[in-house]
């Protein structure tokens, strides 16, 4: 049987950031991914923003590491060459009674340590982006946009620069934790006969994304009251041909649904798109359904009167990795290590929805502190 030091279970953005971290740190890592390339995903279904960190709970893992993660994030893309833009974001009321929520969610930077927003007036808004129709604005001039596939390349190639493998058409089945600290994974190739083997590892990290928790339970020697239930949310989006009337991205007021509402981004290339929408459902499917489109015109005029008829287009869809459902409070990232559930060796990560992205190195951060931690 095979024996690395430390076995990274998924291929996305944080993956591929853990992996890295591990990699600098001097450990002998390999990257298991069941798909033939790596970040093809939640990781590649997502808005690409560089959040600043206003709306998570003050106190939280997403608060915390989404603020550290963009300074992080900021300064790799500067040192690596990543393509990115400091664009900005407005965070619009367009009625007057959306002001207080607005006034909430400067309050709730300010203790998430964002201290950069700015008050607007609608007709200082207006200066900024001619188009929008609002009541008064936030101006977050830390937000950015990023493209995502080159930071996962420079992660992978930085990875790989200190000894990290990538084994692509690798599914981990599942696995058994050793006495002693990590675990033996049985491993699935990608051929016509599924060929199986098996690779012990002294530390691993399931960074497996939408399967995290799934694979958590295959593991024998997990406390299954340790893994959490998942759920799934799609999101779809919807372009708009031609150029983009706006040059930075446009969030509506938080409303009551807990999401971010339908706001408009940019990709590098200027092109802009709506979304993402949010529904609850049961099993992965990223068709978008041109008919969902009708609710986005009313959503989107409240911010750009100016959308015409029938020009949004469907775009593509994600899926949030969800571990609090419907009705429940939106759950925290979670980085567990043995504290909680107890097996040497092994951090699962659940949970890593929006703010991932930007959370990404300040994820893997946490991870690396802990393995290293599990080894003095
Ligand atoms: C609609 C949407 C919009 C978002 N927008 C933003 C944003 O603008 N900014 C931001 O910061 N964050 C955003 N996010 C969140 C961000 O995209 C995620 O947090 C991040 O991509 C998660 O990365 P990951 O590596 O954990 O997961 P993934 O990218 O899903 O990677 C997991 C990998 O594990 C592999 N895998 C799964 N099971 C196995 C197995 N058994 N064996 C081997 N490999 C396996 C998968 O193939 C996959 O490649 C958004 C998310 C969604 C859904």
């Amino acid at each position: 049987m095979d024996e690395v030091d430390c076995a990274v279970i998924g291929a996305g953005v944080v993956g591929l950031a853990v992996a890295r971290a591990l990699a600098l740190a001097g450990r002998e890592v390999v990257i298991l991914e069941a798909e033939n390339a790596f970040g093809t995903v939640t990781s590649a279904r997502n808005s690409e923003v560089i959040h600043a960190g206003i709306y998570y709970p003050p106190g939280s893992r997403r608060a915390e590491l989404c603020v550290r993660g963009k300074a992080l994030l900021y300064d790799f893309c500067a040192s690596h060459g990543v393509a990115h833009r400091r664009c900005g974001k407005l965070i619009v009321a367009t009625t007057a009674d959306e002001l207080p929520a607005l006034a909430q969610l400067q309050a709730t930077a300010q203790a998430n340590g964002v201290h950069d927003l700015q008050w607007l007036s609608a007709a200082e808004a207006q200066a900024l982006e001619p188009a929008l129709a609002c009541v008064g604005a936030l101006l977050s001039p830390s937000t950015g946009i990023i493209d995502s596939h080159g930071l996962m390349l420079a992660l992978l190639g930085e990875a790989e620069a200190h000894g990290a493998a990538l084994g692509l058409c690798t599914t981990v089945l599942g696995g058994e934790l050793q006495t002693g600290g990590g675990a033996v994974l049985e491993l699935a190739d990608g051929t016509a006969d599924g060929a199986r083997s098996r690779l012990r590892a002294r530390q691993v990290v399931n960074a497996a994304g939408l399967g995290a928790p799934a694979l958590a339970r295959r593991i024998a020697g997990l406390p299954a009251d340790s893994i959490p239930r998942e759920h799934l949310a799609k999101g779809c989006y919807f372009t708009l041909p031609g150029r983009a009337p706006f040059s930075r991205l446009v969030y509506p007021a938080p409303g009551h649904s807990g999401h971010l509402g339908v706001h408009l981004t940019l990709d590098l290339g200027g092109q802009a798109r709506f979304g993402p929408s949010f529904e609850w459902v049961d099993t992965i499917d990223y068709t978008v359904d041109a008919a969902q489109a009708t609710p986005f015109y009313a959503e989107v005029r409240r911010y750009w009167p100016g959308l015409p008829d029938g020009v949004l287009q469907p775009g593509y869809a994600g899926m949030r990795p969800k571990i609090s459902g419907p009705g429940e409070p939106a759950a925290d990232f979670r980085i567990d290590g043995p504290a909680v559930h107890g097996a040497q060796g092994w951090v699962n990560l659940f949970g890593i929805e929006s703010p991932g992205l930007t959370s990404s190195l300040a994820i893997a951060e946490v991870v690396a502190g802990l393995l290293a931690e599990a080894q003095e």
